[in-house]
């Protein structure tokens, strides 16, 4: 069985003629998909019956997808959805609105997205990490948390103007089905988001990370350092093995150069861990200089036993990097009192809550 949602259009083209149908069936299948809902093939009413029958022959299919579980923050902006796409495949996914400052009022409405169902990673500090690794999502189930929310927002004349690939899991250890739906979700005859819309998070998969440099997709990158040295990153990626911070570093140089694009680094502030003084001005010293761009995350709560920061110490972190001659910003924060923000998505917890 092949999802017609994995189906790049070029792929599409080539289908259709292989079904003996004339070209423009294409763009006629890719319009139903992205623009409509369909939820099974016989929804694609412009089709001609003989052609669905056709599909649906040559093994091709729109997997199901349900909502389990909806939680919508106090202030309505956040979002977050469990969408159940077999039995083994429940995921989070989370819609942010920001207000815009435009005078149209329309909401920057940003979708944060799963790549896999838990995470190989291990992350000390993170929830989809102390869940450990079930399986990667297909293209297909990627792309399926952007349309859903596109559903929702359609209903109020929003639309989806941002993706992060943030939610569960490493997406570049999931490397070719990421690219296949950030392709899906750019192409101008599928999906059509701006590439540079799109930013994918990766907590360091060098080998991903020169491989995209080299693909045709204007995608925006951010690597989670979380520490300027090896000794301490291990002790919060323990997974990073032989990658050091250094091979990171100058991962993102040739991503900056390959591409133009320079890289943002992750930090999630820790209290105690990673958030001194000292770690600050090591930090300052590894970056400068290099036109980096430092985005401090403190930290939100998890069952792994680390908490956040006092404000105070965010700051004078922050103020530190800056005084060194570090682009550096703090995250705004979205949705922690529904579990929603970084690193909070744990599929398990709610899995008991629902059975
Ligand atoms: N696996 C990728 C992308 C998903 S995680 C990565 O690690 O980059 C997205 C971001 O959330 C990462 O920067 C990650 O470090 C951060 N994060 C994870 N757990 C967090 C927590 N408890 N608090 C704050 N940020 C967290
Ligand atoms: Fe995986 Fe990213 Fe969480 Fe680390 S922070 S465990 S890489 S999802």
């Amino acid at each position: 069985m092949t999802d017609l949602y994995r189906v790049l259009p070029e792929e599409m083209d080539a289908l259709v003629i292989k079904l003996g149908q004339p070209r423009y069936r294409a763009d006629q299948l890719l319009h139903a998909l992205y623009q409509e809902s369909p939820k099974k093939i016989s929804d694609l009413h412009q089709i001609p019956s003989a052609m669905q029958d056709a599909l649906v022959a040559a093994g091709y299919t729109i997997g199901p997808k349900s909502e389990v579980h909806r939680v919508t923050s106090e202030d309505g902006h956040t979002t977050k959805l469990l969408l159940k796409f077999d039995e083994e495949t429940l995921i989070e996914m989370v819609l942010m609105q920001y207000r815009s400052s435009k005078e149209d009022g329309h909401p920057r409405s940003t979708v944060c997205v799963s790549t896999q169902v838990g995470c190989p990673m291990g992350c000390v500090f993170c929830a989809t990490g102390q869940m450990g690794f079930e399986k990667n999502l297909k293209a297909e189930e990627i792309v399926a948390q952007v349309l859903y929310f596109t559903q929702i927002l359609r209903q109020r004349g929003e639309h989806v103007t941002n993706l992060v690939f943030m939610g569960m899991g490493e997406p570049l250890a999931n490397y070719d089905e990421t690219v296949r739906a950030v392709r899906l979700l750019t192409h101008p005859r599928a999906f059509g988001l701006g590439q540079r819309s799109i930013t994918i998070s990766t907590v360091g998969v060098i080998s991903g990370i020169d491989k995209l440099a080299d693909e045709d997709i204007q995608v925006k990158l951010a690597i989670s350092l979380h520490a300027p040295n090896d000794v301490l990153r291990k002790k919060l990626v323990p997974t990073a093995g032989p990658n050091s911070v250094e091979d990171l570093i100058l991962a993102a140089k040739r991503y900056f150069k390959k591409t133009g694009r320079r890289v943002t680094f992750e930090y999630a502030l820790i209290d105690g861990m990673n958030d001194s003084n000292k770690v600050a001005t090591e930090l300052a010293q590894l970056l400068k200089g290099n036109g980096a761009h430092v985005n401090l995350i403190p930290m939100n709560p998890t069952a792994g036993g680390f908490s956040r920061p006092a404000r105070k110490r965010v700051l004078a972190f922050q103020q530190i990097l800056r005084d060194g001659g570090v682009n550096c910003t703090i995250r705004v924060e979205k949705g922690s009192e529904i579990s929603a923000a970084c690193g909070q998505l744990r599929t398990d917890v709610i899995k008991n809550i629902t059975r």
